[in-house]
């Protein structure tokens, strides 16, 4: 059954046979829109001339393509306020570059030991292996390459990243990621995830999509019985406002929880779009409904062209105050900022840990009760050299290949002797340098 709305698209599309080829995804992509005048035409709006002219500059920038099918979520009536307006239609201000904006402000071209893989934590790898999506969100981290043809990856640069998660044994997990690698036929995905999969040391494989969002059909019974075979598989999909979760999203999104594929989703906090507390509870709400794990909330990265729908930090916090405690744990994402330069996510919590002495830890609620929770009398530390065999834990890992302890982790560890860690362009450090050039001066 298709919405009124719908019914009014297809009409205007020239769509002889509405109900089955507007749910053929396929066809949306066909009838996908691309240019202001068809946007206009189709939503019986129009753009003032200076206005036009503007966005046709952003389109020539960074593209545009809408689904018909996200397009039949806007709200005509209201649609500058629309949350899905918004997220797919460009606006001027995209061309407005601040200073602090970067074109890879996460640096995934400078951790690329192969072209189309990004290999930034120790033990995981984002795999680029489409270039193109259904529906170019104007809010993308990754706006300065998609829909460039010079980014998309063929057959020799997919094998070209399997060979490096074929040659990397520390690689236990891969996180397919594009452009959208549902815009694969399925043949195509079926063989990277069957090649991936004949790795022995790769334990899961993750996929990056936001097709159940903006083109759910995509999700077919064929598209379903093919990823099952490559568990253990993951989704993470990208809801960012409520409104999004519609009776076909619904679908889309049963159909992979049955297949037993568990399902995450990551949301970008965005101006204008769902900077407020009631609106993100009401979206995880829906997502635990349709048994979606709400996974990362993002603060907007500094990308270029997104400056507009950058909010303050404060404003995430205030979103993670209102859920933790007062909604059910899995409902509750992660607040991370992706890091400038490329160092990963980083986590941001409000804060719970209120003071502390040798005895006893002060803590406060959600709910503003302050609170004490008594450190044990005696706890005998255990030194860990990694010798399991001698450990009274009796936690033999069997050959578990264990990555060398970095950052915070190194200083805490028995076993490693680091007792600092100096930024590389120290003034002092370099000073020691000048002074005894013979010397180490870090470890
Ligand atoms: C986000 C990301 C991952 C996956 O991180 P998780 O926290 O494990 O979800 C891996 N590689 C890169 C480059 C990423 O940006």
């Amino acid at each position: 059954m298709l919405t009124p709305e719908q019914k009014y698209l297809a009409g205007k599309l020239r769509n002889p046979d509405a109900d089955n080829e507007w749910k053929d995804w396929r066809w949306q992509i066909r009838h996908s829109i691309r240019d202001i005048e068809t946007f206009e035409q189709l939503l019986d709006v129009r753009f003032a001339p200076d206005e036009k002219t503007a966005l046709m500059e952003t389109v020539k920038r960074f593209p545009l393509s809408i689904t018909p099918y996200y397009l039949s979520l806007i709200a005509r009536e209201d649609f500058r306020n629309d949350p899905v307006f918004k997220q797919a239609f460009p606006q001027a201000a995209e061309l407005i570059v601040t200073h602090y904006d970067m074109p890879d402000p996460l640096d995934e071209d400078s951790d690329s030991p192969v072209p189309g893989i990004t290999h930034r934590y120790p033990d995981r790898v984002l795999f680029h292996v489409s270039n193109t999506c259904s529906m170019y969100c104007r809010h993308c981290t990754r706006k300065r390459k998609v829909g460039d043809a010079d980014f998309i990856p063929d057959r020799q640069t997919l094998l070209r990243g399997i060979a490096y998660i074929r040659d990397t044994p520390q690689v236990r997990d891969v996180l397919l990621s594009g452009g959208d690698p549902f815009m694969l036929d399925d043949q195509t995905l079926d063989w990277i995830l069957g090649e991936l999969r004949a790795i022995l040391h790769l334990e899961v494989i993750r996929i990056g999509t936001r097709m159940p969002v903006v083109l759910p059909y995509r999700i077919t019974p064929a598209l379903v019985a093919m990823l099952k075979k490559h568990h253990p598989l993951w989704i993470n999909t990208h809801f960012n406002h409520p409104r999004e979760i519609t009776a076909s999203a619904r679908q889309a999104l049963a159909m992979l929880a049955d297949a037993g594929i568990p399902l995450g989703n990551q949301s970008v906090l965005l101006a204008g779009v769902n900077d407020c507390p009631r609106i993100i509870k009401r979206l995880v709400h829906k997502l635990v409904q349709n048994r979606v794990r709400p996974y990362y909330l993002y603060q907007c990265d500094l990308s270029e062209g997104l400056a507009h729908f950058r909010t303050p930090v404060s404003k995430g916090i205030e979103i993670m105050e209102s859920l933790i405690g007062h909604t059910s744990g899995f409902a509750v994402p992660t607040y991370v900022i992706d890091a400038p330069g490329g160092g990963g996510k980083i986590p941001l919590v409000p804060q719970y840990l209120v003071s502390w002495s040798t005895h006893k830890v002060i803590l406060r609620n959600y709910e503003g009760i302050i609170t004490t929770y008594k450190e044990p009398d005696s706890y005998e530390p255990v030194f860990c050299d990694r010798n399991c065999d001698a450990c009274k834990l009796s936690l033999n890992l069997e050959e578990a290949s264990e990555c060398e302890a970095t950052g915070l982790q190194k200083l805490l560890a028995d076993y490693d002797d680091a007792i600092s860690l100096v930024p590389r362009d120290n003034d002092r450090y370099q000073r020691r340098t000048l002074h005894k050039p013979n010397e180490e001066t870090t470890s």
